[in-house]
Parts: structure tokens; sequence; C-alpha cells
């Protein structure tokens, strides 16, 4: 498989599980495998969602993906300003952490530290789920410079170490699948490059034997968020498999299957996403016009951030 197949499949397969899931958001375990017993489930809309509708995960990651291709390279306050730009717009649905970030009126560098400092929770999943487009494009720096990336633009809205610590694993999961290998074998060797202080904790919800059952909180939170797409993966061989496991886990469906939809996309490839399900995709940008992205739109941004950060 080319590789960009696997690209266009982290970014397009993340949007495509947060629209599978998001009219089932806090819904109980098990109801969407109730409304589509055949385990193959439709963009069905509902809960405010038209069907195929993105939510602030694809949103957010869109915004992001278009910055480090506009700014050629990672430029934190332009980020921070085009999220603030769509927070201020009222977007449908926004996490509440990232809200009070984006709309505190504190600067770029300064918010979600000054957040963190009031408010002891703030290991939400809010910086895992727009990770596609980051992961994608910054998978051609290698290892270190991926998970690097990843925690600074986490720490632009959480600033719990634990977050960032989720969304560096999560990007280097993507850069290994991307190479083709398999990001379950690369797990080890992931963990070992984790901050110490919190390298137990994830180690032990990406353990092989880790159930979703097993999560001590709400999968709103960044551990089993990651570690429940990580079980839909291994616990699945289709890309289809993977969206609708985490889907019927309920809880917060739209965001654990958009990053179920990000590392099954990347190893099952763009091809293996149902053309039922892009047909009727679409990403709208509020604060950014009237603009509404496709799945081609979703295609073209995807391979255009494959080539990675411009030479130094
Ligand atoms: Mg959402």
């Amino acid at each position: 498989m080319r590789a960009t197949e696997r690209s266009v499949g982290a970014v397009l397969g993340s949007a495509v599980g947060d629209a599978l899931g998001a009219p089932f958001e806090f819904r109980l375990p098990g109801v969407f495998r109730e409304q589509f017993p055949d385990g193959v489930g439709e963009l069905c809309g509902g809960g405010g969602w038209d069907p195929g509708e993105a939510t602030d995960d694809t949103q957010m990651a869109v915004l992001l993906g278009e910055s480090l291709l506009e700014r050629r390279g990672l430029d934190l306050p332009d980020i921070f300003d085009r999220f603030r730009r769509w927070a201020a717009a009222d977007p449908k649905d926004i996490g509440l952490q990232t809200e009070q970030v984006l709309l505190g009126g504190d600067p770029w560098d300064l918010a979600a530290a000054l957040h963190f400092q009031i408010n002891a929770r703030a290991a939400g999943n809010g910086s895992l789920m727009r990770a596609s487009t980051s992961a994608v494009y910054f998978a051609t720096r290698g290892r270190a410079e991926t998970m690097d990336a990843a925690r600074r633009i986490s720490a632009l809205t959480h600033g719990d170490g634990a977050a960032g610590e989720g969304v560096a694993i999560l990007h280097e999961l993507v850069r290994v699948a991307l190479l083709g290998e398999d990001p379950l074998a690369a797990l080890p060797a992931t963990l070992a490059e984790v901050a110490p202080r919190h390298r137990a904790r994830w180690a032990t919800v990406l353990a092989p034997g880790w159930h979703p059952d097993d999560a001590t909180e709400f999968n709103g939170a960044v551990w089993p968020c990651l570690a429940s797409a990580v079980w839909a993966l291994r616990t699945t061989d289709s890309f289809e498999g993977a969206v609708a496991a985490a889907v019927d886990l309920g809880g917060d469906t739209d965001t654990v299957a958009a990053v179920t939809g990000m590392l099954a996309g990347v190893v099952h490839g763009a091809g293996a996403i149902p053309a039922r399900w892009t047909a009727a995709l679409h990403v709208p940008l509020p604060g950014f016009g009237d603009r509404v992205l496709s799945a081609d739109d979703l295609r073209g941004l995807a391979t255009a951030l494959a080539s990675g950060p411009p030479p130094a």
C-alpha cells in the first residue's frame, strides 16, 4: 500500500469515525449494535447532527492542518488564533476545557497552563481528537520530532502533561503505521519515550490485556480514550469493525471513534473506508465563512500534509 493511501486513511478515517459516533455521544454501551445489529452502521445523524456531519474533533484537525501547510511548519500562535476564531463562532460542539482556555482572554502561551493551575482536572481527550493532521505532517521528521510537536500542540489547550504524552503516543503510532509497520508492536518502544512521571499509567492502559471495562475514568479523559481506540484496533480486523466497536462503547463516542478511525485508517488504508460513509461526510468550519469540506477536500489536505515540513 502506498504511504499516501495511509495518510489519507488517517485523516479521512478520523473524520468518518467522528461523524459515525456523533449521534451516539453520551449514550449507553451497546446502543450502536442495537441500532445496527449486522455490526456495520450508517452515518445516521441525530442528537443535533446531520447524517455525515463531522464535529469539533475534525473541525479542529482541519484548522490545525491548514495552519501547518499555510505557515509552512509549526506556528503555535497561529494555531491558537485559528482555534480561538473557531471557538468564538459558537460551534455546535466544543469541549468545556478547550472553550475555557480559548475564550478566557489569556495569551496563547499562558492560557492552558493558567487553566491547569486552577483546575486540577485537565487531562481531557480534546487535544487527542484533533491530531490526525499533525500526526501525518510530522511523521516525516521521525520519532523524537513528531512526539515533541504533539506535546507542544496539545499544550495549547491542555496544560496537563498526561494529555500531551497521550498525543505524543498517538503521533508515534501513526508514524510507525505510515511506514507499513504494526503500531501495536511499537507500543513498548513508544512507551519508553513517554515522560517518566506519566509512563506507568500509560503502560497500564495500553497493555495488551486492557479492556475498556477496566477504565477508571469516563472515556472523555485522555487515558481511556486512547486506550479504547488501541483496544478497538487490536480486537478487530477491519476499518468498519474497529470504528463500530469504538462507537458501541458509548460515552464520548465521536472522539473515541475519531481516534480509532485515525489508527484504523492508517493501518487499513483509505481504500478500507466504505464509500457510503465518505459520500455523506462533510465538515463545517464555523468562523471561516461558509466553508464546508467534503471527503475529497480531506483527501487533498491529507495528501498535502504527507509531504511534511519543508527542509529547515
Ligand atoms: Mg466532537
